[in-house]
């Protein structure tokens, strides 16, 4: 029995006047849910006051992106070294609005993954596909050839220290999630090709979905076999929302 892991991103948004009562509140909630994992992956600039606030906390705390370079020369960069300095525990990386904007390649994610890992940081994995790649029935080959790369810069035996995330471009903040009959095709599909090179990893690999998750669409989706938790965008930003699914985690 894989545990449920909800993670947050708060993508650029937040202010040091209004975060401390979203945390509070995050965390007093993260409380009572003790058989779900909750964290949230916060901008860089904030994470002191994330670290001060959620220090003991049942809440986990993580970045955005990471450099997979360790020091020097790397202009507007952030090591993992500088993550663990801040307590982090997570960092998302591969994320499509990286990916898309930053022009990150599969092998670019996949240094960074290994990156984080090496430096005792557990990377969330973001794969998916576009609107016209799944259109043209090119979703799998799309996601694996994602996984593929990072499993080649990982190696499978090291994927127990990470999370993969699958999130179909076309679902990130657009309010429209993608079907429970979608969710579960791709994930199972991970898992597989995961199984295919360890069986037992694949068997416990964390999958996440993310993609327009709320409090309405929570509890079926977490309740699909393969699905392990969710990340999160916009109802990471209200604490309600996001306790809600995470209570939909707790009892899918
Ligand atoms: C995300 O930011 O990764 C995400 C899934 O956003 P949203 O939940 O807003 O679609």
């Amino acid at each position: 029995m894989r545990n449920k892991f909800i993670a947050g991103n708060w993508k650029m948004q937040g202010s040091l006047a209004t975060n401390p009562a979203l945390l509070h509140s995050v965390a007093a909630g993260a409380a009572t849910l003790p058989t779900v994992t909750m964290a949230v992956m916060t901008p860089f600039p904030y994470l002191p006051q994330v670290q001060a606030l959620l220090a003991g906390s049942a809440c986990a705390w993580g970045a955005q992106d990471v450099s997979e370079e360790a020091a020097g020369a790397y202009t507007g960069e952030v090591s993992v070294a500088m993550l663990q300095d801040m307590g982090c525990r997570y960092v998302i990386v591969g994320h499509s609005e990286r990916r898309a904007r930053h022009g990150e390649s599969d092998a670019r994610v996949g240094a960074k993954a290994r990156a984080a890992i090496e430096g005792a940081l557990i990377p969330i994995i973001c794969l998916g596909e576009t609107l016209a790649q799944r259109e043209a029935g090119e979703t799998l080959a799309v996601v694996h050839r994602q996984l593929d790369a990072v499993l080649e810069a990982v190696g499978v035996r090291r994927m127990p220290q990470a999370v993969l995330a699958y999130e179909p471009v076309w679902a990130i903040g657009t309010g429209r999630s993608a079907t429970p009959a979608q969710v579960q095709e791709v994930h199972a599909a991970l898992r597989s090709r995961v199984s295919n090179a360890d069986w037992v990893v694949g068997a416990g690999l964390q999958i996440l979905y993310g993609g327009s998750v709320k409090p309405s669409n929570a509890l079926e989706l977490m309740g699909l076999p393969d699905v392990d938790g969710a990340l999160v965008g916009g109802a990471s930003l209200v604490a309600d929302d996001f306790l809600d699914i995470g209570r939909a985690a707790a009892t899918a």
